[in-house]
């Protein structure tokens, strides 16, 4: 499979040099040259495959020959090893978890996919890769957790010190190994800007081979199309119109469902829901797209004013807005009606979500659905991971799952930076 720059100022590249590039020269993001629908026997005998099954189906052609079968395969059984499991809520609701990996953020299953990739495509070369990558929170844990112990790579992660919760500090400063955390003197923004910085500085570049982990590499954004192949697999005896409400950030996993659909599952409909993030909704509103700087929420891993994927989404409409909007919508929610959709979900269904998930159930509601149509919301972090506001809007204590108990008792290791400086030094030394 080839993968053209969506700024269509570069040469097409292989699976793997999308992976390991990241980001084209031309700064266009990789996007695949076909996408190719599976065969209807699939879609009638997907209830009766297992998980790794039905991924190696979907993704196979996306990898193309550049990973034969066997090992694509045992990526996949390395990189699939935990549940997503579907919560019923009442007879046209349910919720997609997709928090049952390593570090309790969905984020797991693009970064573990990426990690076993990366590291297949390396290893006959000499030098390592180091990936670099800023965090508000959630991306950090996931990606040290995936890449930890990964040949060849190593992986440096700034975060902004005392604005990350205690929890997510633990998940990205005690691994060790070839993890190294940097705990900087500023805010998420400086962060992100420093690593920008460090993607243009020749110096660096000389002295290592840098990639980036975020949702623009192809690694990390395309196996997010499996959560709703297994959402399908679970739900398709309702025989519904499925509608999925996806809490969105930088609309990488959105994008996912959308190729799934391309892929040719049967999915009605999709809406994004964000927080006060509110660019798209207002793109689908005026069809003016006006970036803004972020404000921050307590859905703060959504916290994005202009959304990296979201030029992949008008690709895929071939940037037909009219049609876009008759099977996407998207709305915005504040923080007081996020606190209370977690309220309602908890005294309607005795269910605990996090904000993220709770923005993804707002989208459902806003929508109004009719008998025929079945309505699906993501939860993609488990509500631990944001303990304090949950907590007290419910008043209520959460129990501490044992993936979480397992870092709390670690010990940080950080190095601390102030500057752009700081960083230079540490990865040129
Ligand atoms: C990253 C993240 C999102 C947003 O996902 P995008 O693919 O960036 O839209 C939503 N919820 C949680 C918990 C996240 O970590």
């Amino acid at each position: 499979m080839k993968y053209y720059s969506l700024q269509h100022n570069s040469p097409k590249v292989s699976f793997a040099q999308a992976v390991i590039k990241g980001i084209a020269p031309d700064k266009g993001l990789y996007f695949p040259e076909q996408i190719t629908p599976l065969s209807p026997l699939f879609f009638d005998a997907i209830e009766t495959m297992n998980n790794n099954t039905i991924a190696y189906e979907a993704i196979k052609q996306f990898v193309g020959n550049e990973i034969p079968e066997k090992d694509l395969k045992s990526i996949l059984t390395e990189v699939l090893s935990f549940d997503f499991p579907i919560v019923e809520l009442n007879e046209n609701l349910a919720t997609l978890e997709l928090f049952h990996g390593p570090t309790m953020a969905f984020k797991d299953l693009g970064a573990r996919f990426m990690a076993q990739c990366l590291s297949y495509f390396i290893k006959d070369q000499k030098q390592e890769i180091t990936v670099l990558v800023a965090t508000s929170g959630d991306t950090g844990g996931a990606v040290a957790k995936g890449f930890l112990g990964v040949k060849g790579i190593n992986v440096v992660i700034l975060y902004p010190s005392g604005k990350v919760s205690a929890i997510q500090e633990k998940q990205l400063t005690t691994l060790g190994n070839n993890i190294t955390a940097l705990e900087v003197e500023g805010t998420f923004d400086d962060c992100q800007a420093m690593v920008k910085q460090a993607f243009l500085d020749t110096e660096i570049q000389s002295h290592r081979q840098l990639t980036s982990a975020n949702s623009i590499n192809v690694a990390r954004w395309l196996p997010q199309l499996l959560y709703y192949f297994f959402a399908y697999k679970q739900l398709k005896h309702k025989n519904k119109k499925f509608v999925f409400s996806v809490p969105s950030g930088n609309f990488g996993n959105i994008c996912a469902g959308i190729v799934a659909k391309k892929l040719g599952l049967p999915i009605n409909h999709f809406i994004a829901a964000t927080n006060s993030n509110d660019t798209v909704p207002q793109f689908l509103k005026t069809n003016n797209y006006i970036p803004k700087p972020s404000v921050a929420t307590i859905s703060n891993a959504m916290d994005v004013g202009d959304p990296s994927n979201f030029i992949r989404i008008l690709n895929l409409y071939h940037q037909d807005v009219a049609k876009l909007k008759q099977e996407f919508s998207s709305y915005s929610f504040d923080d007081t009606l996020t606190k209370k959709a977690i309220h309602n979900l908890f005294s309607t269904y005795k269910y605990i979500a996090d904000p993220h998930g709770a923005i993804g159930y707002l989208g459902l509601q806003h929508h109004h659905l009719s008998k025929e149509h079945y309505g699906v919301f993501l939860e993609t972090a488990h509500p631990i991971k944001f303990k304090d506001i949950v907590e007290q809007t419910l008043n209520t204590t959460i129990a501490i799952p044992i993936q979480i108990q397992e870092v709390l008792h670690k010990t940080k290791k950080s190095i601390v930076i102030n500057n752009y400086a700081d960083l230079k030094h540490y990865l040129c030394s």
